[in-house]
């Protein structure tokens, strides 16, 4: 069954076709402040920012994210993700 993430409407499947686990992060959008006029000689479009809400459901292995995941206490306490954004449907 597909998931769709809220921050970007990215729709995916959390198992990819050869039984591997997949991990959304929102792709970043064109930053405005970096985006010269498309009229102009220079224009591009790779100048890019972090979207706001930004999904990233890779594990977050920091040792602050297994410290409040209360690994100094259960070492398999599961970690959290990177971020939740606006979560998924
Ligand atoms: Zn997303």
């Amino acid at each position: 069954m597909p998931t769709q993430c809220k921050s970007c409407n990215g729709i995916y499947e959390k198992t990819q076709r050869d039984g591997t686990l997949y991990f959304h992060a929102c792709a970043p959008v064109a930053n405005p402040a970096y985006q010269p006029d498309p009229t102009k000689p220079n224009f591009d479009t790779v100048e890019t920012i972090e979207r706001a809400q930004k999904r990233d459901e890779n594990i977050d292995d920091s040792p602050a994210a297994a410290t409040a995941a209360g690994r100094d206490k259960n070492p398999n306490a599961p970690l959290p993700i990177k971020a939740a954004g606006r979560g998924t449907q």
